[in-house]
Protein backbone atom coordinates (compact mmCIF):
# COMPACT_ATOMS: atom_id res chain seq x y z
CA UNK A 1 0.00 0.00 0.00
CA UNK A 2 1.59 3.21 -1.00
CA UNK A 3 0.07 6.50 0.71
CA UNK A 4 0.96 10.04 -0.27
CA UNK A 5 1.16 13.43 2.02
CA UNK A 6 0.95 16.72 0.54
CA UNK A 7 0.81 18.75 4.21
CA UNK A 8 1.46 22.97 5.01
CA UNK A 9 1.10 21.53 8.68
CA UNK A 10 3.87 19.44 9.82
CA UNK A 11 2.55 19.45 13.50
CA UNK A 12 0.15 16.86 12.28
CA UNK A 13 2.47 14.52 11.14
CA UNK A 14 2.90 12.93 14.49
CA UNK A 15 -0.56 12.25 14.36
CA UNK A 16 -0.43 11.03 10.55
CA UNK A 17 1.93 8.73 11.27
CA UNK A 18 0.97 6.98 14.42
CA UNK A 19 -2.68 6.65 12.69
CA UNK A 20 -1.48 4.92 9.74
CA UNK A 21 0.77 1.86 9.31
CA UNK A 22 1.21 1.74 5.66
CA UNK A 23 4.23 2.59 3.44
CA UNK A 24 4.68 6.45 2.91
CA UNK A 25 5.52 9.15 0.91
CA UNK A 26 5.80 12.28 2.35
CA UNK A 27 6.32 15.70 0.44
CA UNK A 28 6.83 18.60 2.72
CA UNK A 29 10.00 20.43 3.34
CA UNK A 30 9.45 20.70 6.53
CA UNK A 31 9.98 16.71 7.13
CA UNK A 32 13.63 16.47 7.71
CA UNK A 33 13.29 18.49 10.71
CA UNK A 34 10.70 16.33 12.32
CA UNK A 35 11.25 13.25 14.16
CA UNK A 36 9.29 10.45 12.26
CA UNK A 37 9.33 6.71 12.88
CA UNK A 38 9.90 6.24 9.24
CA UNK A 39 11.87 7.81 6.33
CA UNK A 40 10.81 10.55 4.67
CA UNK A 41 11.02 10.75 1.11
CA UNK A 42 9.44 13.14 -1.44
CA UNK A 43 6.17 11.90 -3.75
CA UNK A 44 8.32 12.96 -7.16
CA UNK A 45 10.66 9.72 -7.55
CA UNK A 46 14.09 11.28 -7.49
CA UNK A 47 16.54 8.82 -9.59
CA UNK A 48 19.85 10.17 -7.96
CA UNK A 49 20.77 12.88 -5.67
CA UNK A 50 23.27 15.12 -4.98
CA UNK A 51 24.34 15.73 -1.27
CA UNK A 52 26.18 17.61 1.05
CA UNK A 53 29.53 16.76 -0.03
CA UNK A 54 28.73 19.07 -3.08
CA UNK A 55 28.58 22.37 -1.18
CA UNK A 56 31.99 24.18 -1.18
CA UNK A 57 33.02 21.86 -4.33
CA UNK A 58 31.22 22.13 -7.30
CA UNK A 59 34.09 21.54 -9.46
CA UNK A 60 31.05 20.56 -12.30
CA UNK A 61 32.97 16.90 -12.59
CA UNK A 62 29.55 15.64 -12.89
CA UNK A 63 27.89 17.86 -15.22
CA UNK A 64 30.61 16.96 -17.82
CA UNK A 65 29.12 13.39 -17.69
CA UNK A 66 25.77 13.31 -17.75
CA UNK A 67 24.20 12.67 -21.07
CA UNK A 68 21.12 14.45 -20.70
CA UNK A 69 22.26 17.58 -19.25
CA UNK A 70 20.39 17.02 -16.15
CA UNK A 71 22.43 18.48 -13.17
CA UNK A 72 22.56 21.86 -12.54
CA UNK A 73 24.42 24.92 -10.67
CA UNK A 74 21.84 26.06 -7.56
CA UNK A 75 23.66 28.08 -5.27
CA UNK A 76 25.67 26.47 -2.92
CA UNK A 77 25.49 23.06 -4.59
CA UNK A 78 24.69 21.56 -7.79
CA UNK A 79 21.09 19.76 -8.32
CA UNK A 80 19.62 16.84 -10.46
CA UNK A 81 16.68 17.52 -12.03
CA UNK A 82 14.23 14.76 -11.51
CA UNK A 83 12.06 14.51 -14.29
CA UNK A 84 15.13 14.80 -16.51
CA UNK A 85 17.68 12.15 -14.88
CA UNK A 86 17.64 8.63 -17.05
CA UNK A 87 19.33 6.71 -13.98
CA UNK A 88 22.25 6.15 -15.71
CA UNK A 89 24.62 6.34 -12.58
CA UNK A 90 27.68 7.99 -15.20
CA UNK A 91 27.61 10.88 -12.65
CA UNK A 92 28.03 8.78 -9.29
CA UNK A 93 31.99 7.78 -9.93
CA UNK A 94 32.72 11.10 -11.57
CA UNK A 95 31.99 12.53 -8.40
CA UNK A 96 35.37 13.39 -6.08
CA UNK A 97 34.15 13.55 -2.93
CA UNK A 98 31.34 10.91 -3.45
CA UNK A 99 28.36 13.59 -3.11
CA UNK A 100 25.77 11.43 -5.67
CA UNK A 101 24.09 8.70 -4.44
CA UNK A 102 21.01 6.53 -5.96
CA UNK A 103 17.74 7.89 -3.79
CA UNK A 104 17.54 4.64 -2.52
CA UNK A 105 21.23 4.80 -1.20
CA UNK A 106 21.41 8.30 0.24
CA UNK A 107 22.95 8.14 4.14
CA UNK A 108 21.52 8.72 7.10
CA UNK A 109 22.27 12.23 7.87
CA UNK A 110 21.67 13.35 4.14
CA UNK A 111 17.76 12.60 4.14
CA UNK A 112 16.87 16.20 3.81
CA UNK A 113 18.89 16.51 0.45
CA UNK A 114 16.14 14.36 -1.19
CA UNK A 115 13.60 17.11 -0.89
CA UNK A 116 16.24 19.63 -1.43
CA UNK A 117 17.01 18.69 -4.60
CA UNK A 118 13.44 18.46 -5.92
CA UNK A 119 12.36 22.16 -3.63
CA UNK A 120 15.24 23.34 -5.98
CA UNK A 121 12.81 22.27 -9.37
CA UNK A 122 9.65 23.43 -7.84
CA UNK A 123 8.80 19.73 -7.37
S1 LIG B 1 22.24 9.36 -13.18
FE1 LIG B 1 22.82 9.77 -15.34
S2 LIG B 1 21.17 11.06 -16.13
FE2 LIG B 1 21.01 11.10 -13.88
S3 LIG B 1 22.17 12.91 -13.26
FE3 LIG B 1 23.57 11.16 -13.17
S4 LIG B 1 24.60 11.15 -15.19
FE4 LIG B 1 22.75 12.45 -15.39
S1 LIG C 1 30.92 16.15 -9.28
FE1 LIG C 1 30.22 16.07 -7.11
S2 LIG C 1 31.17 17.88 -6.13
FE2 LIG C 1 31.32 18.17 -8.35
S3 LIG C 1 29.51 19.40 -8.86
FE3 LIG C 1 28.94 17.26 -9.18
S4 LIG C 1 28.04 16.60 -7.22
FE4 LIG C 1 29.13 18.51 -6.82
Amino acid sequence: MSFSVNCSKPELHTQIFAGLDAHFRLSCRAAPALAMPRRAVHTVPMPHVITSPCIGVKDQACTEVCPVECIYEGGEQFFIHPDECIDCGACVPACPVSAIFPEEDVPDGEQDFIVKNSAHFGL
